[in-house]
């Protein structure tokens, strides 16, 4: 057992480093840099750089290097004053309703678990680093001008790229954006090492090096290494452990002790490693980081490689900062408390629970800190990635900050208030707890004002914060964004629009996209689809303004930024979020966070101008200097009129399958959403004066299940709970602009203006309107009346009228067999369009659409053409362009003729009731219809 204190790990390292013996070259060249560098360093450093790169590369450069390096290198590099190795807290704040300044949090640095502090890396493991990859890393500025040269010779005779990168060089290779052209990659990264130097102490850059490295197995950092390769942690490890340890790092698919697979050279993982952690121990020895003894010991012992580390394994810390003892924790003695272990240096309690020395933030705090740690890294050109996650939120957490949060307090309580309380989120049938998350935005501000990332109040820090780090499908609710969004400020649509209610395609005669009750009514104008979230319009209507207009909408204008070009799905499918899936029904690849969505939904209620949403405003460093401004970047996504529309559907929306969001006394817009798979439900939603996007459902998702019955939607439940407590005492307020509004009625077959022909289509006897009405701005109602009614006189037997319904109209009414003619409207529809009814017979289509008798077909001229019904069996006698009436035929006109002279013979009176069908001719066409053609035969045959 190893006992560590901070205060003795340093001066061990201290009288390390001196008694390192440099070589004689190293020194002479050494000398020579600090004289040559010492000279220029106030006023020419950076000039005397340029002109040894310059020269060292001379040979391999041509072009206009100088200016090159004049334009865009000097212009990047500029020293900051060093705000590392404070060893500060930071804390942040929030303003109060008064407009004070309220502390919201300390940030420590405790709080990280998966960074290696220097502290706490073994000196070997650090030792090994510097033997194997840079041996004059304590020595020089950042580039190892010895190793640079050598590089650059072997470079010039075409042998090898690798090799003369510093540690310092590494890192910025490893954490910097990648630069496209080599050359200025490689000259630009010896000038930021350069910078990093000035600007870390060598401790910082190798506790960066060391968290960052990239160890297999999908890890980075030798933290999470230790813990994948030796089960231990990172304190624990021996030297032949640290040897073997960094050795991974130079090729991490060549020497990962767990490749079983053999290599070209007939050598698998632990092999090769084993060769390369000898070189390593060799190195060492002779560099004189190890004595003999430790490198005989080394050497011999035998590597015992594990994932993950047993509860007994951990590393326990005293919480006496006096005393700072560490200890394996199987090492302890027991306390009372099952959690607990005595210190065995000054005798206190060691809690050794999982996240026992973790303070939780809360969601919103965690999202803050994120947030800040990603502008550190955009200032600093790093890459943001796990491994620069973590060493900004540690560089805050040791920085002495002072950080200005977007959070009001009043908002936020009411949020905690229902999620906190598992009683207020909606049960499930299945055992699992549902999750939810919210993020809500202050419409006069645009900035996050509350959020939270799950139900209940077991928090872990840095856990899963479903609010900003989980990417969702958002089904339905994507629709106003990627689809009517784009579509009105396209000029495409209006809510007045009609789109057809129809498969877009068919695979196999099965068409697509389904609806959610998978029935399809032909066609919707858009405030009706809005309104009743019909996926074959949201599909049709995209089709209209083209996948990439809206996805590049999305991207660019409305912030959506985590859908995806390209994804290479498990299967090895390439998926792209171009396209109608994602767009139009919201399968996205992978999904949006609720925070994007937020950020977008609020774009509406600021009238079409988008803000992006912050956590944090500005951050001053302990001196009171600002050092981040989080600037909101603004611009104009959709125009007012777009903005009012949009106000108006969603409006009808929340009427409609929102419902659950209502808030009494405020008016509510907003949309509705849930996966093709019922396991995600969506609401996303505004007021004038707060927009909030909702999400509900698993951490292992399965099918929502409601106690309440899955027509409610549970997301809005939890939106009208908490907006109903942060909107009270605020007046209601309409955000709909009526005074731009206008009505207009439009037909649902031709899309135009309705006429009173639309009116007096042959299905409004059941019920069938075929015109509805919207309202749009003035000019966006459509230009022409209805050309697709068609007038004719049309028979109470089905159809329209033939010679022989004229004979019995003519009849008295007494006869029972009177025919009724009527002016009605039949649809002209192409042969096309017959064909698209066809196709969507079997798929759901509403029956009212597949009835014979309100087509009059026309060929693609505008030409009569023949009409054989949709199933091609009306009409059998008469080539006509619409059903005729199969009622009053000639047979049926004959056959009354002859029992009107029965009736006239006294002596055969004995068949009045023979009703033929002449009788049932007097009813009011039935929907069942068109009869059957043959009957009429069948009983002529019969009578004759
Ligand atoms: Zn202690
Ligand atoms: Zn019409
Ligand atoms: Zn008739």
């Amino acid at each position: 057992m190893e006992v560590y204190t901070m205060a003795e790990k340093k001066k061990k390292r201290k009288a390390q480093r001196q008694s390192w013996k440099p070589h004689w070259t190293l020194r002479i060249l050494k000398r020579l840099w600090l004289i040559a560098f010492g000279a220029f360093k106030i006023a020419l450093g950076a000039a005397a750089t340029v002109a040894i790169i310059v020269g060292v590369c001379a040979v391999i450069l041509v072009g206009s290097v100088g200016d090159y390096l004049e334009d865009e290198i000097l212009s990047q590099v500029e020293t900051e004053e060093k705000d590392y190795g404070l060893n500060l807290n930071s804390y942040m704040y929030y303003l109060d309703e008064n407009g004070d300044i309220q502390k919201l949090q300390n940030i420590f640095a405790e709080n990280n678990r998966e960074w290696a502090d220097y502290e706490d890396i073994p000196e070997d493991l650090i030792h090994a680093t510097v033997a194997i990859e840079d041996k004059r890393f304590f020595e020089h500025q950042g580039v190892d001008w010895i190793t640079t040269v050598k590089a650059c010779f072997f470079m010039f005779f075409g042998n090898g790229d690798r090799g003369g990168s510093t540690v310092t060089q590494q890192l910025v290779k490893n954490v910097t954006d990648n630069w496209s052209v080599t050359v200025q990659r490689k000259v630009q990264e010896i000038f930021t090492a350069i910078e990093y130097e000035r600007r870390y102490s060598k401790e910082e850059i190798m506790e960066w090096y060391l968290n960052e490295i990239y160890m297999g197995n999908r890890t980075n950092g030798v933290r999470m290494a230790a813990s994948i390769y030796f089960g231990k942690e990172l304190e624990s490890l021996t030297l032949a452990e640290c040897a073997s340890l960094i050795s991974i790092t130079n090729n991490p698919s060549l020497y990962n002790p767990y490749r079983d697979t053999l290599d070209a050279g007939g050598m698998n993982g632990r092999e090769r490693n084993r060769e390369r952690q000898l070189d390593t121990l060799n190195e060492m020895l002779a560099q004189g980081w190890i004595t003999q003894e430790e490198y005989d010991e080394a050497v011999v012992q035998e590597l015992v490689f594990k994932r993950g580390i047993a509860p007994e394994d951990r590393m326990a810390k005293c919480p006496n900062e006096a005393c700072g003892y560490k200890g394996i924790v199987s090492t302890l003695t027991h306390a009372e408390e099952d959690d607990m272990r005595y210190c065995p240096n000054c005798g206190g309690k060691i809690p050794v629970g999982e996240d026992a020395s973790q303070e939780v933030y809360s969601y919103y705090v965690d999202t803050a800190l994120e947030e800040v740690a990603q502008a550190f890294a955009e200032r600093d050109g790093v890459e943001w990635n796990d491994t620069a996650k973590r060493f900004y939120k540690q560089k805050i957490a040791s920085g002495g900050y002072h950080i200005y949060t977007c959070l009001d307090m009043r908002v936020q309580n009411a949020l905690d208030l229902i999620y906190q309380d598992l009683s207020q989120i909606p049960a499930v049938r299945s055992g699992q707890q549902p999750q939810s998350a919210m993020v809500i935005i202050d419409n006069s501000t645009g900035d996050i004002v509350a959020l939270i990332g799950g139900v209940g109040t077991d928090k872990v820090h840095d856990g899963q914060n479903r609010a900003v780090d989980s990417k969702l499908q958002t089904g339905s609710s994507i629709k106003p964004l990627t689809v009517y969004g784009p579509g009105f400020e396209s000029g495409a649509i209006s809510p007045a629009t009609v789109v057809k209610d129809m498969p877009q395609k068919y695979n196999n005669g099965v068409g697509w996209p389904k609806n959610d009750n998978r029935k399809y009514s032909y066609s919707r104008t858009i405030y009706s689809a809005i309104t009743s979230s019909v996926n074959a319009v949201a599909v049709n209507t995209l089709e209209l303004i083209g996948t990439s207009y809206s996805y590049n909408f999305a991207k660019e204008q409305l912030g959506l930024t985590s859908l995806l070009d390209s994804y290479t799905a498990a299967s090895g499918q390439i998926m792209s979020d171009d396209d109608y899936a994602p767009l139009a029904l919201g399968a996205q690849t992978k999904g949006l966070t609720v925070k994007e969505m937020a950020n977008a939904f609020a774009v509406f209620p600021n009238n079409g101008i988008y803000r992006e949403a912050r956590t944090f405003i500005r951050v001053y460093d302990h001196n009171g200097n600002m050092v981040l401004e989080n600037e909101q970047e603004i611009h104009e996504a959709f125009s007012e009129k777009t903005a009012n529309y949009m106000h108006y559907c969603l409006a009808a929306a929340v009427g409609g399958t929102g419902g659950n969001a209502r808030i009494s006394g405020q008016n509510v817009y907003g949309k509705t959403g849930t996966t093709a798979s019922n396991k995600d439900r969506w609401f996303c939603g505004y007021t004038k004066y707060y927009t909030a996007a909702v999400w509900f459902g698993f951490d292992t998702p399965e099918v929502v299940n409601l106690v309440m019955g899955n027509g409610n939607n549970p997301a809005g439940i939890l939106f009208s709970k908490v907006l109903s407590q942060v909107h009270q005492g605020l007046p209601k307020a309409e955000l709909i602009d009526y005074s731009k509004l206008r009505w207009t009625s439009v037909c649902l077959d031709s899309g135009k203006l309705a006429t009173e022909a639309c009116t007096m289509d042959v299905r409004s006897a059941d019920g069938i309107q075929r015109t509805q009405a919207a309202m749009v701005y003035p000019g966006d109602q459509p230009s022409q009346y209805c050309d697709k009614h068609i007038s004719v006189d049309y028979c109470s037997g089905g159809g329209v009228a033939c010679e022989y319904c004229k004979l019995f109209a003519e009849l008295e009414e007494s006869t029972g067999v009177k025919a009724k003619i009527e002016k009605k409207t039949l649809v002209k529809l192409t042969v096309e369009e017959l064909e698209e009814l066809r196709k969507a017979k079997t798929n759901g289509l509403q029956p009212e659409y597949l009835r014979d008798d309100y087509i009059y077909l026309v060929d693609k001229n505008g030409k009569d053409a023949i009409f054989k019904g949709i199933e091609g069996t009306a009409n059998p006698k008469v080539d006509a362009p619409y059903l005729v009436c199969p009622v009053h035929t000639k047979e049926a006109w004959e056959e009354y003729q002859k029992s009107v002279e029965k009736e006239e013979d006294p002596e055969d009176t004995e068949d009045p009731d023979d009703p033929g069908k002449p009788d049932d001719s007097t009813e009011p066409a039935e929907p069942t219809q068109p009869a059957d053609p043959t009957v009429p035969e069948e009983d002529d045959g019969g009578v004759g």
